[in-house]
């Protein structure tokens, strides 16, 4: 993905009272932070942050945290965030493979994955947030039974991430190539901004759902 310098955007994180600066502060705490017992539920590399910030007013007996690696669109999730009247939704700057160092094991409920950057080269194939080496992460900070759920328009990586999660201590329970057109998974779907734009293309979109095993 390209990213455009946004001026200030890391002053503005800085000053935001929703990003988290020091997170491994936190690690094992974040009931503390939302200061209450309620699931928490995390987005890896949200973007702008359209969707977890819809999520998070839906849905007030969750807490939420959005995590993303650049400043330049974590500031614009800033900004809608900023327009909330809510208290179960923060923010951290960081990279996905420091996952371990912040969260506790078991401290989340859930994961979602949204078109998540494809890493196309197979030596990058590491990279990916739907490799092995991530689900391995996952199954460290996810609970028992844990779910995480991946969006995407991008068929090979989708294939690729049908084919991993085998090797990793998930198993996929639902999977669909075409979400908008399938009745049962579709019910309920939050759009993020890749998913409205890849879909007004004519893209459809693929989803599955992951749950950890023990
Ligand atoms: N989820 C959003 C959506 O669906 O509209 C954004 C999708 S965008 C293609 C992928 C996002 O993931 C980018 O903002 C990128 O910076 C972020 N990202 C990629 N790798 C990451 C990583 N290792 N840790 C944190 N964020 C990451």
């Amino acid at each position: 993905m390209r990213l455009r310098n946004v001026k200030g955007s890391r002053e503005t994180i800085a000053n935001s009272t929703f990003t988290i600066d020091n997170p491994e502060d936190y690690k094992g705490k974040f009931k503390e932070l939302f200061g209450n017992d309620n699931p928490i539920q995390i987005e890896v590399g949200m973007g702008k942050g359209r969707f977890i910030t819809d999520l998070a007013t839906l849905n007030p007996d969750i807490n939420y945290i959005g995590i993303e690696k650049y400043s330049s669109v974590l500031v614009r999730a800033i900004e809608k965030r900023e327009l909330l009247d809510i208290n179960n939704l923060f923010f951290i700057r960081m990279d996905a493979e420091d996952l371990e160092k912040v969260f506790e094991k078991g401290e989340v409920d859930k994961i979602y994955l949204n078109f998540s950057d494809p890493w196309p080269k197979d030596r990058h194939a590491k990279r990916r947030l739907t490799s092995r080496q991530f689900f391995g992460r996952y199954d460290t900070i996810l609970k028992q039974g844990g779910i995480v759920e991946f969006k995407t328009d991008n068929t090979d990586l989708f294939n690729f991430s049908l084919e991993e999660i085998p090797f990793s201590a998930f198993k996929v329970t639902h999977y669909t190539y075409d979400l908008h057109n399938d009745e049962t998974m579709n019910q309920g779907n939050i759009m993020t901004e890749y998913e409205e734009k890849f879909s007004s293309m004519g893209n459809p979109i693929h989803k599955l759902i992951a749950e950890r095993k023990n």
